[in-house]
């Protein structure tokens, strides 16, 4: 048992190779109370903060959160006391302290940092300093009765990826001045595109969208951005945590003062729970924005970080440093953490960057203490398998057996299979009639016959804000390199529908990046986190450009929540899925029965999906007492919970780069499923909308035939698409992603 003086340091480790030693002393001694920072009442203020290794820890009080602003004071320096059984420091402050700053003044090792508490809940301009808070003072009006949006199970949630930033960047958002690019843009209801009042944009648009929650990229403080330059062109994701129990300033209309940004985020989470959506927060615990003076470091030098056996830092995260969950007080911080932002912020589930660096037993007992709140709070991550030096078992989709049931993966294999490999410029998927079925069928069940336990821990997608938007990626594949991401191009279009109704229609919880529904581009840009404001926004015309495509996710959405088997938690619907043994090559078809509902759902439902660029195809339906007739719910052009069609006897015809969606027509006339008046107006607007093709790029001259299925008549982009295949694979050379390179 190691015992800590307050004037000698007794785990005087300089040696690199003692790092992991060093650790395992400190976790034996680990803290377990639950009050580390400043923890606030009108008459006293308590700080503790546990650094064991330290010989003095001060405690600095200021007026203000930088020495550059009006009325800067330092207000006291206070011996903080230590106590030997538990490694903490700590101090108590009479009076009322809301509202003003602190730090610590850490020696190790007989230097002196003056460090930002890991555990502060507000800080100052640029997270300089921490502040005492009284967060009743930081709650927007009718906060008590704001209710977390939560669904019964994973597999229910449909999510869109935004940064704050991007959502409301531009000014044809039509949102106000003052609030764009900002935590307060989510609270401005109404909203319609700038010259065009029929179509509604920011929270407007995602009510009608239907979208179940929204994830939002970080908005803990971080460091990249000057939160100083309020107008500032500078733009970062935000991958690169500076005070995780903090929101981000430059998202707030005042980073200087600490109890703003708090109110403003919980104001954001406020307007998205009573537009019926759930909030969900990218949290990048893996890594820190800088290891020397990352706050933990300057409290614990060379403990909250994982170090290879040389003493260099393990550098699983790419961005120079990995965080060391399977350390007790790392992984007591981020269970703490998450806890913080559930309960305080309302927070309704939790996308963890790089979770393949965090240990099983760390997301695990997240999960445990979510449990505590809400069982119903969603856990995610890139469960990717990451090269870091730790012996724990690590939470990647090899080890996805042993996570719970309810912390799913991203299913990448998904992803490659429907556009193409992720990492590069024209490969192709299936949507564009390339790769292979394999990996489809696969992602259409979840996973579950290879690393998923059930389509709970499955998360389908084909885009996010890594790499290529999914429109840039077909027209790099298709085209080739050539900038003309931003047009609309016919057999494009039909691509992202086909890619749209692949992961609608998949097991698992659905996933897109904000815009996929409108061909949303980043001028080929595969690695935009430091690029323009500009480039990285939503483009909001695009909802006028691209209004069909739009109203087709829109209808995927109603289909989706319509038809229970489409968001089975069990794998009872995987397990009865019929998939069609005699179809051509580039279609995938199968039929499946709902389990799970009576009457008032659709019982028997089909799905083909033709990836042939070229031709229509001629589909035999298979299986056992198929029904003679056959209602079409989905097609080339709608997609929705109305009849656009009708199938009579066993073969339908599947026009190019489309999906069918058949609903047996006895339960679709005994169900209750209807569109509710609202969703079909906004498709109704969405379609009317649209910017006409010229005659020449008019390719979908169509044949009707059996009411629903069309056969084209060839497809005048092909020499253009020869064409983009040669530029393209000389271009590919230079566009391998740099997986890594993104988050500094
Ligand atoms: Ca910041």
């Amino acid at each position: 048992m190691f015992i800590f003086s307050t004037s000698i340091n007794p785990l005087n480790v300089q040696a690199e190779e003692n790092y992991a030693l060093q650790a395992q002393q400190l976790d034996k001694i680990a803290y377990e109370g639950d009050d580390l920072g400043a923890v606030y009442t009108k008459d006293s203020t308590t700080f503790k903060v546990w650094a064991p290794t330290a010989s003095t820890v001060l405690l600095n009080l200021y007026s203000t959160g930088s020495d550059d602003e009006d009325g800067a004071e330092k207000l006291s320096q206070t011996v903080m006391d230590y106590d030997t059984e538990n490694g903490v420091w700590s101090v108590t402050a009479q009076g009322d302290l809301n509202g003003v700053y602190y730090t610590y003044s850490v020696t190790v090792n007989n230097e002196e940092n003056e460090t930002v508490d890991i555990y502060a809940k507000a800080v100052g301009v640029n997270g300089k300093r921490g502040m005492v808070i009284d967060l009743e003072t930081t709650n927007p009006d009718n906060w008590d009765n704001d209710k977390y949006v939560l669904q019964d199970n994973p597999t229910d949630a449909i999510v869109w990826e935004v940064h704050i930033g991007d959502f409301s960047q531009q000014q044809e958002s039509g949102i106000k001045d003052e609030y764009r690019g900002r935590y307060l843009a989510f609270t401005q209801d109404g909203t319609t595109l700038v010259g065009n009042e029929a179509i509604p944009t920011g929270i407007s648009y995602l009510k009608s969208l239907g979208v179940t929650h929204v994830q939002i990229n970080p908005f803990y403080d971080f460091g990249s951005i000057d939160e100083t330059k309020a107008s500032s062109k500078d733009y970062n994701w935000g991958y690169d945590p500076k005070n995780y129990n903090v929101p981000e300033g430059s998202y707030s209309t005042d980073p200087y003062n600490g109890q703003v940004r708090i109110t403003e985020a919980k104001q954001m989470i406020q307007a998205l729970h009573n537009a019926g959506i759930g909030v969900i927060m990218d949290v990048v615990y893996n890594h820190t924005y800088t290891l020397e003076d990352s706050f933990f470091n300057m409290t614990v030098p060379n403990y909250y970080h994982r170090f290879n056996d040389d003493g260099t830092p393990s550098n699983g995260s790419g961005c120079g440093n990995d965080t060391a969950s399977e350390h007790e007080m790392y992984r007591k911080f981020m269970i703490e953490s998450i806890h913080y932002w559930a309960e305080e912020y309302h927070i309704d589930g939790f996308r963890f960057d790089l979770m393949g660096l965090h240990d099983v037993d760390t997301m695990n007992a997240i999960r445990d203490d979510l449990d505590t709140i809400d069982s119903r709070i969603l856990m995610y991550g890139e469960a990717w398998n990451l090269s870091t030096n730790t012996q724990a078992k690590m939470a990647n989709q090899d080890n996805e057996r042993f996570l719970s049931d309810r912390i799913a993966a991203f299913n990448d294999g998904m992803r490659d299979a429907v556009k193409g490999n992720n990492f590069e410029a024209t490969g192709k998927g299936f949507v564009q009639g390339g790769g292979s079925r394999i990996g489809v069928k696969n992602g259409i069940k979840a996973a579950t016959n290879t690393w998923s336990g059930s389509p709970n821990q499955a998360v389908t997608y084909t885009s996010c804000h890594d790499n290529f938007t999914l429109y840039d990626k077909l027209v790099a594949s298709m085209i080739g390199l050539d900038g003309s991401y931003r047009q609309r191009n016919e057999q494009l279009v039909a691509m992202n529908k086909l890619a749209g109704a692949t992961i609608l229609t998949s097991q698992g919880m659905s996933f897109m990046l904000a815009g996929e529904e409108m061909a949303r581009s980043k001028d080929g840009d595969h690695n935009s986190f430091i690029s323009s404001k500009e480039l990285n926004q939503i483009d909001w015309t695009n909802v006028s450009t691209f209004g069909d495509l739009t109203a087709y996710y829109t209808g995927l959405i109603q289909l989706r929540k319509a038809y229970s088997p489409f968001r089975d938690a069990t794998k009872t619907t995987v397990d009865s899925m019929n998939f069609f043994e005699n179809t051509d090559n580039k279609v995938l078809a199968y039929s499946m029965e709902n389990k799970l509902a009576g009457e008032d759902e659709w019982s028997k439902v089909i799905c083909i999906y033709n990836s042939d660029t070229e031709s229509s195809k001629d589909v035999t339906l298979e299986g056992d007492n198929l029904s003679e007739k056959w209602i079409v719910v989905a097609n080339d052009q709608k997609a929705g919970v109305l009849p656009i069609g009708q199938v009579s006897g066993n073969v339908v015809t599947v026009p190019k780069t489309s999906v069918m969606i058949l609903v047996d027509k006895d339960s679709f006339d005994k169900a209750s499923v209807r569109s509710d008046e609202k969703t079909t107006e906004f498709k109704k607007t969405l379609t009317q909308s649209i910017t006409k093709p010229t005659e020449k790029d008019n390719i979908t001259a169509t044949v009707t035939k059996d009411d629903t299925g069309t056969r084209d008549t060839g497809n005048p982009l092909v020499p253009l698409i020869i064409a983009g295949v040669i530029v393209g694979g000389i271009a590919v050379s230079m566009l391998i992603y740099k997986k890594f390179g993104r988050k500094k």
